[in-house]
Formats: C-alpha cells, structure tokens, sequence
C-alpha cells in the first residue's frame, strides 16, 4: 500500500459532445484519477447529427471504472470519494419507454437542424412571441422542446408511448441518472435547473415546467424528469452498480453552467467562455434573469439546495472546435486539432478570407437558421494557412459580437474573459482571441473546469466545502494571461469585415 493521505475526494462524470469522461479531485481541485474516451457521432443525413443513448451510459461506466482503478493503484482509497457530480452536453434530447426503460430513438444532438421547418412553423404559431420572456430562450433548432416535438411528430413509436402514458423524456443529466441509480422501474428521473432552462420547458422564474410551454410544443402527456437542485445530498440517489457501487451523487450541472462555477464565477459580473465543439461564454448576473434584447438566453446558472438560484446571460456559438474538427477530418488540413494553432502562425494576417463557420446556422447573437457555412475573399493568393486562420477567427469573431451584446444588455464592460475547453488549449487561438477583442484573456493551468465545476456542486452537498470563499483559491496556480497586442483601429477593422461576411453568408437554405 503506498503512503498517500486519507482526505475527502468529489468526483466528476463529464458527458460532452464529443467524448465522456471520470475525474477525481481532492480538495483542492487538483485531478488525483482520469479517464477520457471519445464515442461515435452518427450522421444519417446532412444536418442531422445523433448520438446512440446506450453508448453514452457504457462510455460513461468505462470512464468510471477506468478513472477509479487508476485511483485505487496509486494507493487512494474508494471510499474516500464522498460524493459524484454530473455534467452533461446540454439540449441533446433523448427518450424512452417509462415501462421498459429503453430509449425509443437515437439521442437528438443539440446543434442537429432537422427541425428547421418545424420552428418556421412554431414562429408563426400564436403565442410565441411570449416564449422568450417565460423560457429565456428564443425558439431556434437549438433547445430540447423543438427536438422532442419533431420526434412526437415522425417517428411512430415515440408517438404510440405517448399515447400509451409510458413516453419518458429528459436530457442527457436525466438518462445517465436513470441508468446510472437502476435504470428500469428503479432509476430515479430527475434534472437540475441548469438543465431543465436548456429545453424551454421551464418557467426561467418559478424554475418549474410550465403548462403554457408544454401545450405550446404539444409535449402534454410525457413523462417529465423532476426538477430539483443542482447541488443536494438527498436528490440524486447513488450508484447502483460497478466500482463505486453505492457512492452518493450530489450534484448535477449543464457543461458550461460547471464550467462557470470551476472557474468559480460566483460573483454577479464574472464571465467564462469555453471552447469545446460548440463555444458558450456565460455572464453571472446574480439572483435574477436579465432578459437579453441582444440576441443572448437568459439562463439558470446554477441553483444550490439552500440558496438562491443565480442565472446567467449566455452568448451561444455552434461551431467552434467542430470547425477545426472539420479541417482535420473532411479536409485533411492538419492531421490533429492541436496543429491549427502552428499552421495559423505561419501567416500574419488571413489575407483577407473570412470563414463564416455557420454549419449549423449561426446561434448568438445572430439566430440566422438559413445561413451555412461560407469562405469569402479567397483569391489566387489564399493558402491552406490562411483558411486555418480564418477558422480559428470565426470563433474569435463571434465571441466578440457575443461580448458587445453583453455589455448592451448588462450596462458594464467586461475587463478579463476567463478561458477553458478544447481549443483553449492553442496559445495561438487565445492570443488571436485577445487581439480581437480588445481585452486579456485569462486561462487556468488545470483546463478540466466543467468537471471541475460537477464535482464542486457535489462536494458542496457533502461539506466537502461549505462556503464559496473556501474556493477562492482552487485552481488559481499557473494561470496564464494572454494580452491584446493590436490597436482599436485594428480590431474594428477586421470586425467590419466579418459583419459584412456575416451578412453575405445569410439565406443560403429555404
Ligand atoms: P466537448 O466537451 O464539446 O466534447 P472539448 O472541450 O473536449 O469539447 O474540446 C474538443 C474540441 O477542441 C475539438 O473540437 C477540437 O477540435 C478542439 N481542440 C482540442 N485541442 C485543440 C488545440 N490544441 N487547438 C485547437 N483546438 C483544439
């Protein structure tokens, strides 16, 4: 037995976009175990992007099981870990049959745009204006109402356990906890605020479903997962199953909610933008909604038993790393995600291309479903170098429009934007981020900070911590701040130009 001291552990299952993962921190934030694997994205059609429900729970035991093997070699003690956070993919729809517990269709994938039509549709539909103002959200192809009302609509079985009582809906949160406790007859079927505001199903108020909402989607009838906290000792249940058989979870968040909470933006006013597959920048606005007339959801942050729910304004970008993801795998740009930075620092300029990355249309603040993506300004001069550039300012370029509205909606100036996720990685996409924003850029040694934030929710549950100022310190070792190195004439522009390609990249599909 190796000599390692006995102290409290929180753990965190972090079920993203692209892959799952199993971390272990102690106390102060530091990972003692890990465990990552990626999984398979289903494409049947073009825009339409799965995820199969079962090879989400396996990847997420293997996780567990791998991570806490790793633990108990290197001499921990399983019983040390006190309690499990969850942090999901957020939007991603999925359904089952409440009697059998099986899922009845793939996983709908949050930026998928089968539901294009759908939502031309409801936009038309009486009511809708009053969405925004009771979800916080504006209906678009992204939130889980307008994914579940398409299966309701096309595909049968969906629509005979409807009519049947036995149509079981929830997020990815809610079908990993179900499988997770039991599964079938036993799992429990719960959500967290964070999470239940993702699917515009929730009063962002009363943080409770919402009758108008339900009717408005055609969703009256399906099995809804209980709302309750974000952090709770008594609401999650524990694992049925496996190497940690029997160890409570306490916490559960949407990812970019606990990446806001990892980077322990507690104070109303701090923001964390997080660069995965899609990029979300999230602003604290304390313990009330701010409805945004920019383009921004209003969403909740996070809601902790025994205290106030505190709700952020969200700046949502779909393709970030998916589009570096794009160069890699459809172009063959660059062999791996992490070669973008090096081939972009080879020109000091794009040369004048913009790559308007609108995959999946553009999200915030934007909300254009007709556009695509679209390369302006190539010319005989372009090379791959200049493309890779240009991708990573796509990003860039939209957390900038994302940051203008923030301030338009929220009166004050952001000074630093705090940094985590995939691309965050790149030094060069987060000094090309500063110099086109205009402000520092501050980025944590320890990038792990959605699963950093799940399993701060869970130790909080647990007394792990008690207060938020014993966290003041967590994760502050190492940071790194990248400065902008260009001048205001600079900026503005090169922003005038993506505005403009913006612009040209719209109405490109019925
Ligand atoms: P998610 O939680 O959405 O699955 P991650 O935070 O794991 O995403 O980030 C994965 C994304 O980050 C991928 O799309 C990948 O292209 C991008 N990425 C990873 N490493 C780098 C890097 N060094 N430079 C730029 N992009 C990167």
């Amino acid at each position: 037995q190796k000599n390692v001291p006995r102290e409290a552990f929180t753990a965190a299952i972090d079920q993203g976009t692209t892959s799952s993962r199993f971390l272990i921190f102690d106390s102060t934030g530091t990972p003692r175990a890990s465990y990552q694997m990626e999984f398979e994205q289903l494409y049947p059609h073009s825009g339409w992007i799965e995820h199969d429900p079962y090879e989400l729970v396996n990847s997420v035991k293997t996780c567990i099981e791998r991570a806490t093997e790793e633990f108990v070699a290197d001499g921990y003690v399983v019983e040390d870990i006190k309690a499990i956070g969850v942090t999901n993919q957020r939007e991603t729809t999925v359904v089952w049959d409440t009697e059998s517990g099986k899922p009845l269709y793939n996983a709908i994938v949050w930026p998928d745009t089968r539901t294009s039509k759908l939502v031309h549709e409801l936009r038309k539909k009486e009511g809708s204006e009053k969405l925004r103002e009771l979800c916080g959200l504006p209906l678009s192809t992204y939130p889980s109402s307008v994914k579940l009302a398409w299966m309701v609509r096309h595909v049968p079985a969906v629509q005979a356990a409807l009519k049947a009582g036995r149509l079981s809906f929830g997020t990815v949160d809610s079908w990993l906890l179900y499988n997770l406790t039991g599964g079938v007859k036993v799992g429990l079927h719960v959500t967290d605020p964070s999470n239940a505001s993702r699917t515009m199903f929730c009063n962002i108020k009363t943080l409770e479903y919402d009758d108008f909402l339900i009717d408005f989607f055609g969703v009256r009838g399906v099995n809804m997962p209980k709302i309750v906290p974000s952090s709770d000792p008594d609401a999650y249940g524990v694992l049925s199953d496996g190497i940690l058989k029997g160890i409570k979870i306490a916490g559960c968040l949407g990812d970019q909610s606990a990446a806001l909470v990892g980077q322990c933006g507690f104070t109303p006013g701090m923001a964390k933008n997080t660069y995965g597959t899609g990029c979300f920048l999230l602003y604290n606005t304390g313990n009330e909604p701010v409805v945004s007339s920019n383009g921004l959801l209003t969403t909740v942050a996070y809601s902790f038993k025994g205290h106030k729910p505190v709700y952020a304004l969200e700046g949502s970008i779909a393709v970030a790393g998916s589009a570096i993801k794009f160069l890699r795998d459809n172009l063959g740009l660059i062999k791996h995600s992490g070669e973008i930075g090096e081939l972009a620092s080879k020109v000091k300029d794009s040369g004048g291309v913009v790559f308007v990355t609108a995959f999946s249309g553009l999200f915030a603040p934007y909300w254009v479903d007709d556009a695509r993506g679209t390369i302006f300004g190539i010319t005989q001069y372009t090379t791959k170098e200049h493309i890779a550039r240009a991708t990573i300012e796509a990003t860039c370029f939209q957390t900038k429009a994302i940051l203008h509205a923030m301030e338009k909606d929220s009166g004050t100036a952001l000074h630093t934007l705090a940094v985590d996720g995939g691309m965050s990685n790149s030094d060069v996409c987060m000094q090309l981020q500063a110099d086109i924003m205009g402000i520092d850029v501050d980025r944590p040694q320890m990038r792990e900070t959605t699963a950093l934030g799940a399993a701060i929710a869970a130790g909080f549950a647990v007394n792990v911590w008690q207060e938020f100022d014993e966290l003041k310190n967590i994760n502050r070792e190492g940071r790194k701040t990248f400065t902008p190195s260009t001048t205001e004439e600079q900026r503005s522009g090169l922003f005038s130009l993506w505005e403009k390609a913006v612009k040209k990249a719209q109405g490109w599909v019925d």
